[in-house]
């Protein structure tokens, strides 16, 4: 025991002078997903670097001053180092595209609010798939050059570190980031002092410091409460992610949404578009609000303003999923608030409000204050339609405003390097420029087979070293014996990485059904116990803290991987992050998802495993539905959800089984004499080429371009103009109509022929009791298809009625209309009145809908 008290002494090397950009390279998260950079740092001091956990900023504090100098006298190191400087100038300076820049003007600018985003395994401020979404997005707009900016919360702790014991119970770990030694530093005012704001919590006033981070061309502002000003309670709101409890999380989502728009604010940045990344940031609305009402507009037509050029993604398919808080905490909370909204507790309570539940629900908050919603998938929009119908309760849940964006992820993060090569010479070198061009990627299929598949092979083996590494660790901290651990990596050998290697890594939660592989055991034994056709099932994730269903999904595949018959087979590897998720989506063959259908909101990890080749064995759920042709991979289809979900277990299982044994195995394992099977690499060349363009973020972020961010700058200027003038129109028609609406009704006048020859037209009449609205106020419109057993009916054709005279006996107003149908055979028509204005965003975006 030495004795005194020890003081700490930080000694930093001395960046040579010729090496002084490495600083300027530590501090900008380019590097996570320029691998030449993070390359450069390890040649520098390897075992450090992996010390560190391949953080740059953190590398730069320890490293050995020796071997600095040493690789500032390196020719070699000084010529790489060069050439990283070179691509990383033109990079920032590359001009943006025209087409970009014929789209924006220099006062456009969007800003992404998300309660995490996932850059790199050095900067954990995500949980998952969430937050890797994000900081996909933000990686994408930078390569654009979008003028985009981000904001998110700075955790001190952020999401946990995963230990899985020998009974696979799982233990969370938190440690305190410095972020010293994160890629941020603190946003400074004019006068060098620290930007803050602050927010008001029952009784007290939180304040707020306000950090960057620089991606690419994009900055990310992030929020940290952990400050000498405040409480201990109220230091620890950023201190977790998804941790605490209820008033934790109101906290940190008043702090993001609120606290957020004020940072922008302070800093004078005035975004055009705000886009609320899930529900957890939609208090953003209320505050932006808040500040056009200060100026003395109405709260209706701020509203309106406010929600013209706010753009919402919801990313949970189950209502359960979507935040909320009961009336209690809300009064609590915003007490004071909502008056300064000019608005009654009801109306306030209103925003949030959905039947049935007592609770105040960020979605519907997040809906009722935008003006363009989308789901990730086309499976999840449509989902999203049905399970927010009811904000819209008069239209059919098809009509409603959400849509859907597929997710995409980003390429050059999740693209393994040892593509790159060979990308450059068999599709050109300028093949990172071609993310989203789909004629582009046929061309992997002029790369030679055994070339193809050496790739493939080489990222096995790479991803085999790791996971040796891993279950190193892993044994002999829950005391296992070198003879066990040998026997657990039998089939784990880089020198040999011919096993057929299944994958599925993921949050551990029971709607993604780790186990439904396990349903019956014995067969899956079967299928597994031909030694000369081995295989290999290779587990990862964590799930929440909280979640003791998802903990005990962790259980049993340890439980499983420890029978005799799968030991080595089945291999459950701790704490899952961005870097064993690089390795894993590009090294194993085949990457597994069994969600349970329609849960799966998109998924992402597919779309990186597709883009490195690796082929999805998926339930036909998300984005796979929409990227599976037939030849790319394998699909369960799934189960009717009107069944109970112990068969749909039961069924989907089988199918799993059988494509196991009948397909993936069998066309694996048809290997020629060069030791690679032809049809696989076809199946695998096939994965790239029809799903790298269309899955990537690339491609993503475009869509937000044409589909949100641009109308919505277009409706932001007209609703703006001259002191809110449209703004306030649209809000004193919205309220005119809802007022008469109770009161419009519409009938058939006189007969409509039930017959006519093809060619012939028909004429329609309805009388509509517009109950004091004018006939230019609403809309009278046919929808016409052919009739069909089934309860869905194909697309319908629409036509517009005319306005025709007034009915002076009724009061009615007549509308007429006269049309040749296009189709033969029976058809069915519905007929429907509907408020009409030329300055919505959506025609629907009121709900209100008559039909006859
Ligand atoms: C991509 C990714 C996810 C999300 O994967 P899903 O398939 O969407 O569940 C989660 N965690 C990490 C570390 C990832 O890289």
């Amino acid at each position: 025991m030495k004795k005194g008290t020890p003081y700490t002494l930080d000694v930093r090397p001395k960046i040579p002078a010729r090496l002084a950009r490495l600083e300027e390279l530590a501090n900008n998260l380019w590097y996570s997903w320029d691998l030449p950079t993070r390359d450069l740092f390890s040649f520098i001091q390897r075992d450090l670097w992996e010390d560190v956990g391949q953080n740059p900023k953190a590398f730069l504090q320890s490293v050995d001053e020796h071997s600095l100098i040493a690789a500032s006298e390196d020719p070699v190191f000084l010529d790489q180092f060069q050439r990283i400087l070179s691509a990383y100038d033109s990079y920032h300076a590359r001009p943006v595209s025209n087409d970009l820049s014929a789209k924006f003007t220099e006062n456009d600018l969007i800003a992404y609010f998300c309660a995490e985003f996932g850059f790199h395994e050095s900067f954990p401020i995500y949980s998952g798939g969430l937050g890797i979404l994000a900081g996909d997005h933000c990686k994408s707009a930078s390569d654009m050059h979008l003028p985009f900016v981000g904001i998110g919360l700075l955790y001190r702790q952020g999401y946990f570190h995963q230990t899985v014991d020998y009974e696979g119970n799982q233990h969370a770990i938190y440690t305190d980031s410095e972020f010293d030694s994160l890629p941020i530093s603190p946003v400074l005012d004019g006068n060098g002092l620290d930007v803050q704001v602050s927010v008001d919590l029952p009784g007290r006033r939180v304040a707020i410091k306000v950090w960057k981070a620089v991606v690419g061309n994009v900055m990310i502002y992030l929020l940290d409460t952990d400050l000498d000003e405040n409480s201990r309670q109220d230091r620890a709101i950023t201190h977790h992610l998804y941790g605490g409890d209820r008033s934790v999380r109101m906290e940190q989502e008043i702090v993001l949404g609120i606290g957020g728009v004020r940072a922008l604010r302070k800093m004078g940045i005035q975004p055009s578009v705000w886009h609320i990344n899930e529900g957890h940031a939609a208090f953003m609305v209320l505050e932006r609000i808040r500040i056009l009402t200060e100026q003395g507009i109405e709260f209706p037509a701020a509203l309106e303003a406010v929600s013209v050029n706010t753009v919402f993604t919801t990313h949970t398919p189950v209502p359960a999923g979507h935040d909320h808080f009961d009336y209690g905490m809300m009064s609590l909370y915003f007490e004071n608030y909502f008056p300064q909204l000019n608005i009654s507790r009801d109306e306030f309570l209103a925003l949030g409000y959905v039947s049935g539940t007592p609770d105040f629900n960020m979605t519907a908050l997040a809906i009722h204050c935008s003006r363009f919603q989308n789901g990730v998938s086309q499976i999840h929009g449509k989902v999203s339609a049905r399970i927010c119908g009811e904000l819209w309760q008069e239209l059919d849940h098809e009509d409603n405003p959400i849509s859907h964006i597929t997710n995409g992820v980003h390429m050059p993060t999740f693209l393994a390097k040892e593509w790159s090569e060979v990308f450059m010479r068999y599709l050109g070198w300028d093949w990172s420029q071609h993310a989203d061009d789909f004629s582009f990627w046929e061309k992997v299929n002029s790369i030679p087979d055994h070339q193809f598949w050496s790739v493939r092979e080489t990222l096995k083996s790479r991803m085999m070293q790791l996971i040796r590494y891993r279950v190193r660790r892993q044994h002999f901290r829950n005391h296992g014996s070198q003879a066990h651990l040998d026997r657990i990596l039998k089939y784990v050998d880089p020198a040999n990485p011919n096993v057929l290697t299944i994958g599925f890594a993921r949050r551990f939660a029971t709607y993604k059904r780790a186990t439904l592989l396990f349903e019956d055991l014995e067969w899956l034994r079967e299928i597994m116990q031909d030694s000369e056709r081995p295989v290999l099932f290779v587990f990862a994730g964590k799930a929440h803290p909280a979640d003791i269903p998802g903990q005990d999904l962790i259980r049993q595949v340890t439980r499983i991987s420890r029978m005799p018959e799968f030991e080595g087979k089945i291999l459950m590897l701790e704490d899952y992050d961005m870097r064993l998720a690089r390795r894993m989506v590009a090294g194993v063959d085949v990457w597994l998802n069994t969600p349970l259908y329609p849960l799966e909101a998109s998924g992402t990890s597919g779309m990186k495993a597709a883009m490195n080749g690796v082929l999805n064995l998926s339930v036909l759920d998300g984005w796979w539905d929409e990227g599976y042709d037939g030849k790319n991979g394998w699909a369960i289809k799934p189960v009717s959800e009107d069944f109970p979900n112990a068969q749909r277990n039961r069924e989907e299982s089988q199918t799993l089984y059988e494509l196991l044994q009948d397909r993936v195995i069998p066309t694996y394992y048809k290997q020629n004499k060069m030791g690679y099977s032809p049809e696989w690499v076809k199946m695998s060349k096939r994965s790239i080429a029809t799903l790298l363009p269309q899955f990537n973020s690339a491609r993503m972020v475009g869509e937000y371009i044409d589909k949100t961010y641009l109308p919505a700058i277009k409706q932001y200027y007209k609703y703006w103009e001259n002191n809110f003038e449209g703004a306030r129109r649209v809000a004193h028609w919205k309220t005119f109509i809802r007022q008469a609406w109770p009161g419009v009704t519409i009938r058939r006048m006189g007969m409509t022929k039930q017959s006519v020859m093809f060619k012939e037209s028909v004429r329609v009449e309805v009388g509509v009791n517009l109950n004091g609205l004018n006939p230019s106020d609403v809309a009278v419109e046919m929808l016409i298809g052919q009739a069909s057993q089934k309860e869905k009916s194909g697309p319908e054709m629409s036509y517009l009625f005319t306005a025709r005279e007034m009915n002076q006996q009724t009061g009615e107003h007549v509308y007429m209309l006269e049309f040749t149908p296009e189709l033969c055979g029976k058809l069915e028509y519905r007929i429907r009145v509907h408020p009409h204005h030329e300055m919505l965003t959506h025609r629907f975006e009121l709900g209100l809908m008559r039909w006859l």
